[in-house]
């Protein structure tokens, strides 16, 4: 019997790798415009007197460039793995990437978009705890910075080579590509 589209894109999407995505010192740097004052900003938009707030400043220009371009090579499905999951829901946070001048990943964001941490949890046990419930054996990476990736230095996933540490205040640039595209094309032996 032949398979119904539906059924192809269904499997198409499943082989799709996976990237854990943190955002501050990541993508977002500043301290003047970080995820409250966006949030704020969003929710003024639906007001007469929303004030004006730099989207175009919102995210590094380098690590917007960065990721544009790991979206277009290695078509990864977005988990969000950030502080930034307490302010905004699935609809808000696809706005926020679609102002912000990454339409990409708001357009790539996986059915279960985001693994927010538990209180005095790890990210690492966050990033598990999803694998566990949703993980169909795609290659995946996570890209995070030391500073909020707690638990990922020394775990399992950072010695298959998974984990991409940004510095913090830096956030992420092209030299960081081949690792990230080399964890999105490794298979994975779960
Ligand atoms: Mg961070």
């Amino acid at each position: 019997m032949t398979p119904a589209l539906g059924d192809e894109v269904q499997r198409g999407s499943e082989c799709a790798p996976l990237l854990f995505l943190d955002i501050d010192d990541v993508l977002c740097i500043s301290h003047h415009h970080g995820g409250r004052q966006a949030a704020l900003a969003l929710n003024s938009r639906r007001t007469a007197d929303a004030a004006p707030f730099p989207w175009d400043q919102l995210f590094e220009e380098e690590a917007r460039i960065a990721l544009n371009l790991l979206m277009e090579r290695a078509r990864p499905r977005i988990v969000v793995t950030s502080t930034w999951l307490a302010l905004f829901n699935r609809a808000a946070m696809a706005e926020v990437f679609r102002l912000s001048g990454l339409a990409r990943i708001a357009d790539a964001l996986h059915v279960h978009w985001d693994a927010p941490q538990n209180r005095f949890e790890t990210r690492l046990a966050a990033i598990e705890r999803w694998l566990a419930a949703n993980h169909r054996g795609e290659a995946f990476a996570v890209l995070d910075d030391r500073e909020s990736g707690t638990g990922l230095a020394g775990s399992t996933i950072e010695r298959e080579g998974r984990v991409v540490f940004c510095e913090v205040g830096r956030g992420l640039h092209l030299d960081l590509l081949p690792a990230l595209e080399a964890a999105l094309t490794e298979p994975t032996k779960r």
